[in-house]
């Protein structure tokens, strides 16, 4: 019987695939469902102000979809992914612990991998067939952010969604590819854009409602999104090893730093936007990132599920004017 398997960030999503079950990326259904709620529900079971929003909006997400197992990466994401699991065990959900190797160890990523095989009862050429089948449709959104920062027909936002989404498909790989499909037929057809200012965007996804609204009323637009292309895996590799090795988000700054620096200057980006969320520990990496981009650079820091706050839209104002 398919199961819903609820996770708290990208992994190997293609197993539970080949397992017949539906994943669903937990940051998906609490920032595109009733964000503020799911947060405040949380805040009402407990959990402090000073906890990131992100992870009282998994909780009470996991809650709303009624998942059957919460997968939490454990190793390469999240610090406070393992109490995140503790308390839902405690709820009685059935849970998983998925760990990324601290380095870009082979050997330690195929334990791991081989591990969740086991737990779903797939074989690794079942998984390799499921990852072909998404490749399909990750050459696809290749192509989608190719449009987005060399031929100007898809927004920062646009390019935003859909990247994002390809963390699970929406747990429906046919459904997401034949909408996908319509909507890069619709964006063939457009005009070009040029924007003012060509921004990247570093970081998590931001829990801002209308962050690329913004930029573009003020004449930027974000022409690299970083965390949400590699959830797409940009540089399509045959086997899963290869493709979760390349894949930069769960190991060191100085593999993000890399793939940020290359894209940076592939995309001819003049200016940086990196986003932080209120008490994530990501914000230490934030420093590294700013020391080594030498280009105009404004750390966001975002908290609760909102629109943009006035001083955050000043901020943003002011950059633009600069250097717009
Ligand atoms: S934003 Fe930071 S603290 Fe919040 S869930 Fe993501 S990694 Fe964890």
């Amino acid at each position: 019987m398919s199961k819903t398997i609820a996770f708290t960030t990208s992994f190997p999503v293609e197993v539970v695939f080949a397992a017949g079950h539906k994943p669903l990326d937990l940051n998906n259904v609490f920032v595109t469902g009733n964000a503020p709620e799911h947060v405040y529900n949380a805040e009402l079971k407990g959990f402090p102000r000073t906890i990131c929003s992100w992870i009282k909006g998994n909780y009470h997400a996991a809650h709303s979809i009624k998942a059957d197992e919460v997968l939490g990466v454990v190793q390469g994401d999240c610090a406070n992914s393992q109490s995140l699991l503790e308390i839902l065990a405690e709820d009685g959900f059935k849970i998983w612990h998925f760990s990324f190797p601290p380095e870009r160890d082979r050997a330690e990523l195929d334990r791991e991998i081989r591990k969740l095989e086991e737990h779903y009862g797939v074989s690794r050429s079942q998984t390799q067939k499921a990852k072909q089948r998404l490749d399909q449709i990750r050459l696809k959104l290749a192509e989608l952010d190719r449009w987005t920062w060399k031929e100007g027909l898809v927004s920062g936002l646009e390019n935003h969604y859909w990247l994002v989404n390809s963390s699970d498909f929406q747990g429906d790989p046919d459904r997401f590819e034949e909408e996908l499909d319509q909507f890069m037929k619709t964006a063939a057809r457009r005009d070009p854009f040029k924007p003012r200012l060509r921004l990247a965007y570093l970081g998590v996804p931001p829990i801002y409602k209308d962050l690329y609204d913004t930029l573009h009323k003020l004449g930027g637009e974000i022409v690299f999104n970083e965390v949400q292309r590699q959830f797409a895996m940009p540089t399509l590799q045959e086997d899963i090893l290869d493709q979760y090795l390349l894949y930069t988000y769960p190991y060191s700054i100085r593999e993000r730093l890399e793939d940020i620096k290359t894209q940076l200057s592939l995309r001819k980006i003049e200016a940086v936007v990196s986003y932080t969320q209120s008490f994530c520990h990501l914000q230490i990496d934030n420093i590294l990132l700013k020391r080594h981009i030498p280009l105009p650079f404004l750390t966001l820091e975002g908290d609760q599920p909102e629109a943009v706050d006035s001083r955050t839209l000043l901020r943003l104002e002011s950059f633009m004017e600069v250097h717009g």
